[in-house]
């Protein structure tokens, strides 16, 4: 301490502060580089925490949303089925004849000659659970009683969704918030995907793949881009 500052007190008084106990220093305010480390490392936490947060949400209401529709859509589409089999059994009990004319015409159709036909027809109109079931399986092209399952139909749906979502999900969930690693899984995930289904229908498996990847890879540009517009940054 060769100069005095001209700021503190004097020397003197100084020595005599210090040796009781007065301390001059104080943590830095201003800001230096703890506070935007700080705040840099929270906003982190934070934004891969929204992002996380965004993204059960969306998972979600999305497996509900595909749930619930598939379930509605089969339960109606059952539904509509059911009330043209209780016409058709109106029809069966009022109209037999008729109705087992039109059931020989049927067979004609199939390639019996008349008397085969009539003949199959009547044998078939005798049970009327038979009668019902060939005459629903020609004007509806269903079998009544084998209608698929709305439940089934909407827990698969649901499961379905749901497992797609949780990959592009799965690195931020484990604490990897990095976009790339993201991106990288679902494209996998997507090739993978298009893949499977072109095996299963008998397409090229690659170009399948590629295809589900260019499709999927469209729609989360036109998500992002939206995303983008409406919420004024990216992810
Ligand atoms: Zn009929």
């Amino acid at each position: 301490m060769a100069q005095e500052d001209p700021r503190g007190p004097s020397q003197a008084t100084g020595a005599a502060a210090l040796q009781a106990g007065w301390y001059h220093g104080h943590r830095d305010v201003s800001g230096g580089w703890l506070r935007p480390a700080v705040f840099g490392a929270v906003d982190g936490l934070v934004s891969a925490h929204t992002v996380v947060l965004t993204g059960v949400a969306a998972l979600v209401a999305g497996a509900f949303s595909m749930g619930t529709g598939e379930y509605i859509s089969v339960t109606n589409q059952n539904e509509l089925v059911q009330s043209e089999v209780s016409l058709e059994r109106q029809m069966l009990s009022r109209f037999p004849a008729a109705e087992q004319d039109e059931l020989a015409g049927y067979f004609r159709q199939y390639g019996a000659d008349p008397d085969t036909a009539a003949r199959m027809a009547a044998a078939a109109s005798a049970d009327p659970d038979t009668a019902l079931r060939l005459h629903t399986r020609e004007e509806l092209g269903v079998d009544y009683d084998e209608l698929p399952s709305p439940v089934v139909a909407g827990t698969a749906s649901l499961l379905a969704f749901s497992c797609g979502a949780l990959v592009p999900l799965f690195p931020y969930l484990v604490g990897a918030s990095v976009l790339w690693v993201s991106l990288v899984l679902t494209a996998v995930a997507l090739v993978t995907g298009g893949g499977v289904v072109g095996r299963l229908t008998g397409r090229p498996v690659i170009r399948a793949g590629l295809r589900q990847l260019a499709l999927g890879g469209l729609a989360i540009a036109v998500t992002y881009l939206v995303g983008h517009l409406i919420g004024g940054h990216g992810a």
